[in-house]
C-alpha cells in the first residue's frame, strides 16, 4: 500500500474524471489524501479518500487577480494561487509521509508542490494535453501579435512572481509552461489519441486512457422515472460559462410544445424563475445527474466541455456542440470531423437553426454510426481502470 497525495484545485470538470481513478486506487489498496474545495467533499469522501480542503474563495480571487485576457495573465494568476495552495497543503500534511503525488494539469500548483515535496508526480489532464512546444508556440503568437507595452509588463510580472515563489518555497520555475500545464513524468489524459489534436507529438509518457466515467451523484433532486422510456433531448452548457438566459429561452422556442421531452440543466448561477413560462414538455433544473440522464438521451446539445462531450459519446448519444470558451471550439471541431454531431455558433444562433440541426442529427443514421464507432473505441480503452494500471506501472519504475 502506498500513500497518495492528490491535489486538485479545479472545478467540477477537473474533479469528475478523477473520482473513478481514486475509487480504483483505493480498491487496489492505496491510501489517498485528496485536496479539493469544500463543495466536492461529499463526492470525494464517497470514494474512501480522506478529504482536506483549501479556501476556494481566496483561490479564485488570486487566480482572477492575475488577469484573464491573455495566456500570460492566466499563467500569472495560477502563480498567484501558490500563496493559497502551498502553505495550506504544507500545513495540513505536516509530519506525514507520501509516496507519490497526482495533481490536476492546471489548478492547484501540483507541479510546484511535487518539486517542493520531492515526490514522483503524475499529471491528471482533464482537457486536451499540451506539449511544451505547442504551448510555447501559443505563447510566441501572443508575443508576436501584441505590442511590447502590453506584453512586457505581463512578462515582467511573471518573472517577479517566479522570484517570489523561489524565495518563499525554494522552488525554481523555468517556464510559463510549468505553471500552466504542470508537466510530470506520467500524464493521464482522459481522452483518446484519436481525439487529441496533434496526437503524433505526444510520447509514451502521455497515456490516453479514454473517458473516466463512474457513478458519482445521488439523485434526490431528479426523478429519473419521469424520463425513462421518453428518450429526451438533453441540453446543458456545463458548470462554468453557463449564464445564458437568451440561449435557454431560444431552446424553449426551438423545442417548446413539440413531441420531444427536453431536459435542460441551466447551472446554479441562473434562476429558473427568470426564464419565464416553461413549456410543458421541458424539465428545467439547475443541476441534473448528467451521466444518468445521458443513459436515456437521444440527442445532447452541449457546450462541448471535455467531460460532457465524452459522457455523451460514452452513452452513444450524438451531439450538437455550441462551444463557449477554452478548448470547446477544438472539441466541437473534433466531434464534427469524426461525424458524431454538428457544431453551431452561439453568437448567430436562431431557434430555427437549432431545430433544423436537431432534425439533421436525429434522422441521419451516419451520426449514430459514427457515435457507435467512437463508443467502441472507448470500450477498448479502460478509462479509470487503465489509468490505475498506468499508475501502478509508474510506481514500479520508482520502486514504490
Ligand atoms: N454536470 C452534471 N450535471 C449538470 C451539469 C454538469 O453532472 O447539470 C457535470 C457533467 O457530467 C460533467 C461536468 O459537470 O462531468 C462538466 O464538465 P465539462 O468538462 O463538460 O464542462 P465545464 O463545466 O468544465 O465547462
Amino acid at each position: 500500500m502506498a500513500r497518495v497525495l492528490f491535489i486538485n484545485g479545479g472545478s467540477e470538470g477537473h474533479i469528475n474524471p478523477t473520482i473513478g481513478v481514486v475509487q480504483e486506487l483505493i480498491s487496489r489498496g492505496e491510501e489517498v489524501v485528496y485536496f479539493t474545495y469544500e463543495d466536492f467533499r461529499e463526492r470525494i469522501e464517497k470514494t474512501g479518500a480522506s478529504v482536506r480542503t483549501f479556501d476556494v474563495q481566496k483561490f479564485i480571487k488570486a487566480f482572477i487577480s492575475g488577469g484573464r485576457n491573455s495566456i500570460l495573465e492566466r499563467v500569472n494568476g495560477l502563480l498567484l494561487t501558490a500563496d493559497i495552495m502551498i502553505p495550506s497543503v504544507l500545513e495540513q500534511i505536516e509530519g506525514e509521509h507520501f509516496d507519490y503525488i497526482i495533481h490536476d494539469s492546471m489548478f492547484g500548483c501540483g507541479y510546484l508542490l511535487a518539486q517542493k515535496l520531492n515526490l514522483p508526480s503524475i499529471n491528471s489532464c482533464t482537457t486536451f494535453a499540451q506539449t511544451k512546444e505547442s504551448f510555447d508556440k501559443t505563447l510566441e503568437q501572443f508575443f508576436e501579435k501584441n505590442p511590447s507595452e502590453i506584453v512586457k509588463p505581463k512578462y515582467d510580472e511573471f518573472q517577479r512572481l517566479t522570484v517570489l515563489v523561489k524565495e518563499k518555497y525554494g522552488v525554481e520555475i523555468h517556464s510559463p509552461y510549468e505553471v500552466f500545464c504542470n508537466p510530470a513524468p506520467l500524464t493521464i489524459v482522459y481522452t483518446t489519441r484519436m481525439f487529441q489534436p496533434s496526437n503524433e507529438e505526444f510520447d509514451q509518457t502521455y497515456k490516453f486512457v479514454g473517458p473516466s466515467i463512474s457513478s458519482r451523484v445521488t439523485h434526490e433532486n431528479f426523478d429519473l422515472t419521469a424520463i425513462k422510456g421518453k428518450r429526451p433531448i438533453y441540453i446543458s452548457l456545463g458548470t462554468v460559462v453557463n449564464q445564458a438566459i437568451d440561449f435557454y429561452k431560444l431552446c424553449f422556442k426551438a423545442f417548446g410544445n413539440t413531441e420531444h421531452t427536453v431536459v435542460m440543466s441551466i447551472g446554479t448561477k441562473t434562476q429558473i424563475a427568470d426564464l419565464g413560462e416553461i413549456p410543458n414538455n421541458f424539465i428545467v433544473k439547475n443541476y441534473v445527474p448528467q451521466t444518468e440522464v445521458l443513459k436515456y438521451t437521444k440527442l445532447f446539445i452541449t457546450h462541448g466541455g471535455m467531460n460532457s462531450t465524452f459522457e455523451g459519446l460514452y452513452n452513444g448519444v450524438p451531439l450538437i456542440v455550441i462551444p463557449q470558451s477554452a478548448d470547446q471550439p477544438i472539441i466541437a471541431e473534433q466531434v464534427a470531423n469524426n461525424g458524431a454531431g454538428v457544431q453551431l455558433q452561439m453568437q448567430s444562433l436562431t431557434a430555427n437553426q437549432l431545430r433544423e440541426a436537431s432534425v439533421q442529427v436525429l434522422n441521419n443514421p451516419t451520426f449514430h454510426k459514427a457515435v457507435e464507432n467512437i463508443r467502441g473505441s472507448f470500450q477498448e480503452l479502460g478509462g479509470y481502470h487503465q489509468a490505475v494500471d498506468e499508475i501502478f506501472k509508474f510506481k514500479g519504475q520508482y520502486d514504490i
